[in-house]
């Protein structure tokens, strides 16, 4: 059974430039699909659907969203086809359960979730799926509920988490953007301190982020960022590891930090 359970990840999305643009970050999205058994569906948690309540994407086409001002045009033109999945949103919905969730037919597919999936799954040939981010409930209800999500890995489920575990915007040091592993001395603090807590399976100190320095104050001014990686950690299953990938800094106050889990 082991076997045939499907890895989680989180993914620091960064600059919506990333959807076009060749890195060592797109190429670790690339390197990280090769490890992973071909999904029957994808179930995304995007920073970019961060709204009042919980609602799941149940339309069958899904649009793509271009969700960002001042981009080249290249960026706007952007089509992810995936198709959706409405059997797979009830069955989100059903899981959650006492949770209130809604079937949504309005969103579609963000660029917290195309800019880096179509990376890993180029051809949009695996129905995706979004899970909104209720911006009323504190990181443990999200961790308490996101862990009722974990018996989907084993139906060829992959669930996604889309965010920056560090993210201030309004540091971001434009002069700086491609100098590599950039990151101010209190990001490099959170960095360290969430990487550490990852790797010893430590999560209480990461749901209960907002009681730790004034470092992870500027790190994560907003949660939105950072709440997808509460949803992703609540997969974790007995004996499975956690493995970081794409972990540097960039622009002073951005991290790409990025993490697979599973038994291998
Ligand atoms: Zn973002």
């Amino acid at each position: 059974m082991e076997d045939n359970r499907m890895p989680v990840l989180f993914l620091g999305h960064g600059s919506p430039m990333n959807a076009i643009e060749e890195n060592q970050f797109v190429q670790g999205f690339r390197d990280i699909e090769k490890e992973i058994p071909r999904p029957r569906a994808i179930l995304c948690i995007s920073a970019h659907w961060f709204i009042k309540g919980t609602k799941v994407t149940a339309m069958a086409l899904p649009k793509t969203i271009h969700d960002f001002y001042g981009f080249p045009h290249e960026l706007y033109h952007i089509k992810y086809p995936a198709k959706g999945n409405p059997e797979l949103a009830n069955k989100v919905k059903d899981l959650l359960s006492p949770y209130e969730v809604e079937l949504d037919y309005d969103w579609g597919i963000d660029h917290g979730a195309w800019s880096v999936i179509k990376h890993l799954y180029p051809n949009a040939d695996i129905p995706l799926i979004q899970l909104s981010i209720d911006i009323s409930k504190d990181a443990q209800s999200h961790f308490e509920m996101a862990a009722k999500l974990s018996s989907l890995r084993d139906e060829g489920v992959l669930i996604i988490g889309s965010g920056n575990i560090v993210h201030n915007l309004s540091m971001v040091d434009y002069d700086n953007f491609s100098k590599d592993n950039y990151g101010f001395e209190w990001a490099k603090e959170v960095r360290e301190r969430v990487n550490s807590c990852l790797l010893n399976n430590d999560f209480t100190p990461l749901i209960e982020y907002q009681k730790e320095s004034k470092a992870f104050s500027m790190a994560i001014p907003t949660p939105e960022h950072y709440l997808p990686l509460i949803y992703i950690i609540a997969q974790k299953q007995e004996g499975e590891n956690i493995r970081l990938f794409n972990d540097k800094m960039v622009a002073g106050s951005l991290s790409m930090t990025s993490l697979i889990i599973s038994f291998r």
